[in-house]
């Protein structure tokens, strides 16, 4: 069970009647016809509909959110150092997704109250994920590119929502090179 899940997505069931017992689970996607009512999203992406549907992949890539539009990018002045990058700034909630299948590398609450997401893709590279409201995956888990592993928040930026995207291409922790062209390919 992923840590962060939030309450309102698990679904409360009654089992086989006659037992009367009531059991809280992770409905699969698959069968959830509303995933916002009930259903979870650690299904086979591309079956979520609405507001969860992801972007359409691009090649093995799917955009990390949507409806976004650009912030800071690569370089803006962060003060004593320079921000290593990209802003996606969409409306709290908004869907963050898996940009390629892999493995998520690690989560962590970092000490300013941002939670992030480490991603290491299929293709060698990791992705960092930044300021998210919630977190739907763990460490070790596998994901598939387009699968919901997070909601667009302001953890650790109060007040800025925002996705605050690294792309470690070589795979080297923080090996952050400019995601821009990356995100501008994948993400129309
Ligand atoms: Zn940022």
């Amino acid at each position: 069970m992923p840590r962060f899940l939030p309450r309102k997505f698990r679904a409360i069931v009654a089992a086989a009647a006659g037992l009367g017992l009531v059991l809280g689970f992770l409905a699969p996607a698959a069968s959830a016809d509303h995933p916002s009512e009930g259903g979870g999203f650690v299904g086979t992406p591309g079956n979520l509909e609405g507001r969860w549907a992801s972007p359409k992949p691009v090649g093995n890539r799917v955009c990390p959110t949507k409806n976004f539009w650009v912030g800071d990018g690569w370089g803006a002045d962060r003060g004593n150092r320079k921000h290593r990058g990209i802003d996606l700034a969409a409306d709290r909630g908004t869907p963050i997704f898996a940009i390629e299948d892999g493995r998520v590398d690690r989560t962590k609450l970092q000490s300013n109250g941002a939670l992030q997401i480490v991603l290491k893709g299929k293709s060698g590279s990791k992705f960092y994920y930044g300021h998210m409201d919630e977190v739907f995956v763990s460490g070790g888990d596998k994901v598939l590119a387009g699968q919901v592993i997070a909601t667009m928040g302001d953890t650790g930026s109060p007040g800025s929502v925002h996705l605050h995207f690294e792309y470690w291409r070589s795979g080297g922790e923080s090996a952050a090179v400019n995601p821009k062209k990356l995100i501008s390919r994948i993400c129309r």
